[in-house]
Parts: structure tokens; C-alpha cells; sequence
């Protein structure tokens, strides 16, 4: 299956998922997760209508960037994110998904002033508790939003997550549901209507993560094919 046909068939899979929801498909983004894929396989899934593109890592983005890699689709940034990398992805990503502590915010927030811009970020729950997992804690999740708005140079689009690694069928739709009732709270109550993005769902359980909510689907392995590490 070539790239353009993964992205085919995800996107009926994604609109069944939203149809059976109850919700509008077309509220609903694929955002290709293109780490250990080159700039063709970038290319390839723009041609093919891919709504964003995201990456992981600094280096690599960096890399195809320099190729010209993500021409005509917004970039992402989906990996955990280090301060003293942060002058590297503030203004070359449209959206920052793994914004987990306040002191990461802090300094993209600074970076993006020197740069006169305004960087849209979503804040990363560790819905899982996780201790290999960067994120806020569930329960610290409001009052960092709710001080997340006196950055004037960064905007809290949403949220993202990762949930544990899924051990049994449909096993993270508890989590995907309690990340959807913190996206509601918080976007009710501290935000206007333009904390609009729910990041959450990857190849094996993209369907439940629009069950619960998702407005953000981040597909890497069934648009690219397996990945081989080293
Ligand atoms: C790699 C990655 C994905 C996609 O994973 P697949 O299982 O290949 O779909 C999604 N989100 C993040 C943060 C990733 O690193």
C-alpha cells in the first residue's frame, strides 16, 4: 500500500469513528507522525492531502527542514521537548504539542518574544502517571492552564496525551475519556474559543480516541509503514 492509499483508508476509518460518535469528521485532523520517514515520504503524504505533518526530534527536523520537507503543510512539533532546543522549534513549528512543565512554557514563551511572534503550544497530560512520560499530572493540569494564560507570547491551543502502551483491546478509552473531561473543564472555564485541539489517538487506537473527543489524530506507522530502529 502506497502512502496515499494508508492515508485514504485512515481517513474513511476516522470518519466512520466520527459518524458513530455522533460528530462531523471534518472536525477531526490527521496529523502524519513522520519520524524515521525522509523528505519523499513528507511529500508524498502533503500531496495526499495530509492535514499537518509531525515530528519528534530537533536533529531530524532541523534536517528536513533544510530539504524543504513539509512545503505546503503546517509543521508540528509531537516529542518531548528540551529547554536549550526550544530556540529551534519556536517559529518553525505551527503547533507544539508537548508542552509538560511550566518552566518549558516559560522559556518558549521568552523565545517567541524575542522573536515578536506568538507560539501556539497544547499542554501534555501524563494521564498515566507515568514516570517515563513527561506531562502535567492530571490534578495539576487546571492551575497550570489557568497560569498558562499570563504568557503573552504563547497560546494554549489544547491538549495533548499519551497514554500507557495498551495492553488489551479498547484499554485506553478510560484514559482518552478522562483527558477529554479536562480538555471540556478547561476550556469552559479559562479559555475562549480558540482552545480548540484534543491530541490524542495514534495508529492502534486512533477510533477510540475520537470516541472520546479527539479533534487530533497523530498517525505515524499506519500512513509510513513499521519503523526500524537500530
Ligand atoms: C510516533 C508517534 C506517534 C505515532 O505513532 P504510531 O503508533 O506509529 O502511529 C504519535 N505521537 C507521538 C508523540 C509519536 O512519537
Amino acid at each position: 500500500m502506497s502512502i496515499a492509499e494508508n492515508i485514504q483508508s485512515i481517513r474513511s476509518r476516522m470518519a466512520a469513528a466520527a459518524e458513530k460518535a455522533g460528530r462531523d469528521p471534518r472536525d477531526i485532523l490527521l496529523v502524519g507522525a513522520s519520524k524515521m520517514n525522509d523528505a519523499a515520504a513528507c511529500r508524498a503524504a502533503i500531496a495526499a492531502g495530509i492535514d499537518a505533518l509531525g515530528e519528534n526530534r530537533v536533529q531530524e527536523m532541523t534536517a528536513k527542514l533544510a530539504e524543504n520537507a513539509y512545503d505546503g503543510a503546517p509543521l508540528h512539533f509531537i516529542g518531548h521537548l528540551q529547554r536549550n532546543k526550544v530556540r529551534q522549534v519556536v517559529g518553525r513549528a505551527a503547533l507544539i504539542h508537548s508542552v509538560g512543565s511550566l518552566e518549558l512554557l516559560e522559556e518558549i514563551d521568552r523565545r517567541a518574544a524575542k522573536l515578536e511572534l506568538v507560539q501556539d503550544v497544547l499542554l501534555e497530560v501524563n494521564i498515566g502517571g507515568e514516570e517515563s512520560k513527561s506531562g502535567f499530572a492530571p490534578e495539576e493540569l487546571y492551575a497550570a492552564a489557568d497560569r498558562a494564560r499570563a504568557f503573552s507570547s504563547v497560546r494554549v491551543r489544547g491538549l495533548m496525551t499519551i497514554p500507557p502502551v495498551e495492553r488489551t483491546p479498547h484499554g485506553n478509552l478510560p484514559f482518552f475519556a478522562r483527558v477529554s473531561e479536562l480538555y471540556v473543564d478547561i476550556g469552559r472555564n479559562l479559555y475562549d474559543n480558540t482552545f480548540v485541539y484534543l491530541s490524542m489517538g495514534m495508529s492502534d487506537d486512533f477510533e477510540d480516541a475520537i470516541a472520546a473527543g479527539a479533534t487530533m489524530v497523530r498517525v505515524g506507522s499506519a500512513i509510513f509503514g513499521q519503523r526500524h530502529y537500530q
